[in-house]
């Protein structure tokens, strides 16, 4: 096992970029230093990524003063703020046997010298194989809350994201409404051009409805060919109008895989009523979808 790190730091003073570029052996972090060990130690006891670099940026706080720490990942999709921003900065590209482990980033008032690198370098070195886990541990939480096909959440996802939701808009008192979709006669599609077309008919819709919605919506997987649509901030009347254009969106679709079809879709929406539970809310939904079903399909019924 090649046990490099590999790093990359660039301050950003106001009118000059300096790039330094190496490999920091992660065998020679320095536990030497008592700070280091017990920061090493306390980073073992937290997967929880916000945590590791909340213990990080507490230290680099009372070794380099540094002002703020800036940290992203692609996957799992990942942006963390701490602390005011400063003009100095530097930067680092994190990886450790080719596993990237995302960017972080520095801020403070003064330039870092470059033995203040050397020291935070060191530091880092006794952040990445904690982070790593996280970040996998992150990722495996993402993944059992993920449709696989779709890519969208998942049934599961949905419980937690109501409850939150629901104790949300009754504490803040602002309106939370719910959008149930079910594709019509999608069993139609299977049996005649096969699961795996089936499966694209799937993944069109998602992706139809995805683009439609808000970025405040959130959209479920809630099983088979039925979606969920979560829409905070939103009454009858706009969830009603949301439906209508996911409705639409979907029948434009025309072909899927090249094939010319035609893809039509039912909706229930309703809005939360005082005196409503979570489960009050999803079933009144429901009811209308079944409505808008038993009233000939493609259409939006509000309850
Ligand atoms: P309706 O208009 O009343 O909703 O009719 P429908 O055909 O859409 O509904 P029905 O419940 O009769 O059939 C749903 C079908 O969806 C049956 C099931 O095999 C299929 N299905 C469920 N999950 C998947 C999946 O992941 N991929 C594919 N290809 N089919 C799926
Ligand atoms: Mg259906
Ligand atoms: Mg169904």
């Amino acid at each position: 096992m090649n046990p490099n790190l590999r790093t990359h730091a660039m301050t950003e003073p106001a009118n000059e970029s300096r790039a330094i570029e190496g490999k920091v052996d992660v065998t020679k972090a320095d536990f030497s230093d008592s700070r280091a060990f017990q920061l090493s130690s306390l980073l073992q006891t937290t997967l929880e990524l916000e945590q590791q670099l909340e213990l990080f940026m507490h230290e680099g706080r009372l070794s380099f003063g540094i002002s703020s720490l800036h940290y992203e990942h692609s996957a799992p999709d990942c942006r963390l703020n701490m602390g005011n921003e400063q003009p100095q900065s530097v930067h680092y590209d994190l990886s450790v046997h080719g596993d990237n482990l995302g960017r972080i980033r520095f801020t403070r008032g003064k330039p870092f010298t470059t033995r203040e690198l050397d020291a935070l370098e060191n530091l880092l070195c006794i952040l990445v194989y904690p982070l790593r886990n996280a970040l996998r541990y992150r990722q495996a939480l993402d993944q059992a809350l993920r449709d696989p096909l779709t890519g969208v959440q998942n049934r599961s996802a949905f419980q937690t994201t109501m409850e939150r939701e629901f104790d949300l808009a009754r504490r803040q008192q602002v309106p939370l409404s719910l959008i149930v979709l079910d594709i019509d006669h999608f069993k139609h599609f299977n049996d005649n051009y096969g699961h795996s077309f089936g499966d694209d008919v799937l993944k069109a819709v998602t992706a139809s409805a995805e683009s439609t919605i808000r970025r405040s919506d959130m959209i479920f997987r809630y099983g088979g060919e039925e979606f969920v649509i979560v829409a905070s901030h939103t009454d009858l009347e706009g969830a009603a109008l949301l439906a209508e254009r996911i409705r639409r969106n979907i029948e434009a679709l025309g072909t899927v895989g090249g094939r010319e079809i035609c893809i039509t879709a039912s909706l229930g929406a309703t809005e939360l009523k005082a005196g409503d539970s979570a489960a009050d809310l999803f079933d009144r939904a429901d009811e209308a979808l079944y409505s808008a079903k038993s009233q000939g399909r493609n259409q939006t019924v509000i309850n």
